[in-house]
């Protein structure tokens, strides 16, 4: 199978073949700019040490400082984070807000590890970082199996180590330390904001479809709960441990309130004898109007998306589908509402908070949803129009909307 990395290669070539722009701006969206790697110690709670392998990569920052998240995996490793750091830079150009492309991880499951323990490996990571980011420079940001404690933390280990208040150097921060209104539930509803632009243009009404949800934890919930408010019925939602299906259609707030205990979902139906239990992968391919990845990359791969039963894909993971796949879905007539722009409501409402600990400005929740809403409904009118009036899916065209955008910024500096 092809890496997470050759895969976002093969769809820039892709973009470059309908888009026509100079090989020099190939070759550097190829490469990332920067990458950071470093082995810390970190002692556990039984006193012993423990070397975790961390990476920052920065890959393009011709629009403006270096912006993404930090994950936590096991399976984290560098083709991975190259992969994710390329597609920030392609995402933060689509919406149009001035930042360049990074990531972060660290190779680790921190569900084994305490509070104290993911403190202490939150705080070497910035040690190991802190260097390469900053307010102008790199900021980082949750991602998988992280969160808004861990970036507390992070965001005060900076602090301490520059000696000076910086709030804007980290993003998806709690409230009381400068977080955003509406930070949590952003990457939801961006995707929401993007699924409802589709369904407008279309003229198709949401009232009523189906829709199943692979990955129940910040994105997959928080799309759950706003789709379930906007009268759709979510018959199928899965976590690492199992898939739940209810035909009626799930109780969406008992599940959050489960979640929130760190409970597997496949627990809940022991309790549930109304839901079927299924094994997680089987989410796949339910019957359902709309499926939502949302867990990790290559969900869906040259062997299984013949099985998908789909019409419409709302990609809030990043990468969830390989090159093969997409293809094979393009046949099929369905549907795909890319990553770059169905997830980008996360990185959107980040870059509200970075203004807001920039200016010392605090904005209500209406401001950041309404600006929010116009910020998902211009990248989408655009991204409608390119793949229109140059014939490409919707994928190509965000590609080739970024590189315009990408092509601009590095002429006029000369890069
Ligand atoms: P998270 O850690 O909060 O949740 C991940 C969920 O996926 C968990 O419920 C986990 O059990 C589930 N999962 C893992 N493997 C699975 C499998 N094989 N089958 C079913 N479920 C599985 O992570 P998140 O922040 O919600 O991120 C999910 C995806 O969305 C990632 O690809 C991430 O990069 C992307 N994303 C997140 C944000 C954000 O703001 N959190 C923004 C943009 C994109």
């Amino acid at each position: 199978m092809t890496t997470f990395f050759e895969n976002y290669l093969g769809l820039l070539d892709r973009a470059f073949e309908a888009h026509g722009a100079s090989s020099d701006l190939k070759e550097q969206l190829k490469t990332p700019k920067h990458i950071h790697e470093a082995t810390k110690s970190v002692v556990m709670d039984d006193g012993t040490e423990r070397d975790f392998h961390m990476y920052r990569v920065q890959f393009n920052d011709a629009r403006g400082p270096f912006k993404g998240g930090i994950r936590f995996h096991p399976q984290t490793d560098l083709e991975e984070v190259k992969a994710l750091a390329a597609l920030m830079a392609i995402k933060c150009a689509v919406l149009n807000i001035p930042f360049g492309g990074a990531k972060g991880g660290i190779t680790v499951d921190p569900r084994g590890l305490s509070d104290g323990e993911q403190k202490r490996l939150a705080e070497a990571y910035i040690d190991a970082m802190t260097p390469h980011i900053g307010p102008d420079k790199d900021i980082p940001a949750p991602d998988v199996q992280t969160n808004e404690q861990i970036m507390a933390w992070m965001l005060t280990q900076y602090e301490r180590n520059v000696g000076m208040h910086a709030p804007a150097v980290i993003t998806g921060k709690p409230l009381a330390l400068g977080g955003s209104l509406g930070r949590s539930s952003a990457t939801s509803l961006g995707g929401v904001f993007t699924l409802e632009a589709y369904l407008a243009e279309t003229n198709q009404d949401m009232g009523g479809m189906t829709v199943a949800i692979q990955g129940f934890g910040n994105a997959g919930s928080y799309a759950a709960k706003l789709l379930a408010e906007r009268g759709m019925c979510i018959t199928a939602v899965a976590d690492s441990s199992a898939a739940l299906i209810y035909d009626q259609g799930v109780d969406v707030e008992a599940l959050i309130a489960w979640k929130k205990d760190h409970k597997p979902l496949r627990a809940f139906a022991a309790e549930h004898p109304e839901y079927t239990v299924m094994p997680a992968d089987s989410i796949l391919y339910r019957d359902v109007d709309v499926f939502i990845p949302a867990a990790l990359e290559n969900a869906i791969t040259k062997h299984n998306a013949a099985q998908v039963r789909a019409r419409i894909i709302l990609e809030l993971a990043n990468g969830p589908l390989t090159l093969e796949a997409d293809d094979i879905l393009e046949k099929m007539g369905v549907v795909v509402l890319p990553d770059v722009l169905a997830n980008a409501g996360g990185v959107t409402v980040s870059y509200f908070e970075w203004v807001q600990g920039r200016t010392g400005d605090r904005w209500d929740l209406q401001t950041v949803e309404e600006k929010l809403h116009q910020k998902m409904q211009d990248a989408y009118d655009a991204c409608a129009k390119i793949a229109k009036e140059r014939g490409v899916r919707f994928r190509t065209a965000t590609f080739m909307l970024a590189l315009s955008r990408l092509e601009t910024a590095m002429k006029l500096r000369g890069l």
